[in-house]
């Protein structure tokens, strides 16, 4: 599917999915060579964007290591709102542990330093940040963005997990906006 609609607005292809699938394993692959020695590192992944990318990321993934979920919301509509809500909780003893962030996307980079934040209030040993996507000019942030799957432009994208008011999250090739008309 070359062009879809979602609500007002219309997408043309962007990424195929072979793209996205060559440069998840290429990050699986960094994960496996860093993580082989590492005491039951935790997966923390970062709903709802980051579903596609987590389960094809753990196919990959060769150590131990344990997988929970966390929900936040930052976004309304195509821009950021810059205001983070956990919804949903971390229900894991983190203290002393190493905990991988899963993420869909890193834009402005809020969402990110909010759930940094909190894992260092929790006690959490060593954290790291692992990203399908990188907004490389709009993040504004200090933190290291440890392994990143792919960089992109400034542009707002769907697909693979992402959404446009809740539609496009199913889609194996992530797009973006077309302006050509629809
Ligand atoms: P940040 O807090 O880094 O500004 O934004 C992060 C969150 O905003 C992401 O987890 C994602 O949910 C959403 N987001 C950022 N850029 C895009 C985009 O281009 N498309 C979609 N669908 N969501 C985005
Ligand atoms: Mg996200």
């Amino acid at each position: 599917m070359e062009r879809i609609k979602l609500h007002d607005k219309c997408f043309k292809v962007s990424i195929p999915y072979s793209k996205i699938e060559e440069s998840i394993k290429t990050v699986a692959e960094q994960l496996n060579r860093d993580y082989k020695d590492v005491e039951n590192p935790l997966f923390l992944s970062v709903l709802n964007g980051s579903f596609m990318f987590t389960a094809d990321l753990m196919k990959s993934v060769n150590f131990n290591c344990e997988i929970s979920f966390i929900k936040l919301s930052s976004y309304s509509g195509v821009e950021s709102t810059g205001e983070i809500k956990q919804i949903i909780g971390i229900n894991k003893p983190l203290k002393g542990r190493s905990v991988v962030i899963i993420e869909d996307i890193v834009d402005t980079g809020a969402t990110i330093e909010e759930l940094y934040g909190l894992l260092e209030k929790e006690g959490v040993k060593d954290i790291r940040i692992c990203t399908l996507l990188l907004k490389p000019d709009a993040y504004k942030k200090d933190i290291d963005i440890n392994y990143v799957a792919l960089r992109i432009p400034n542009d707002f994208i769907v697909g693979f997990g992402l959404d446009y008011n809740e539609l496009g999250r199913q889609y194996k090739d992530i797009y973006v906006l077309d302006n050509s008309g629809s």
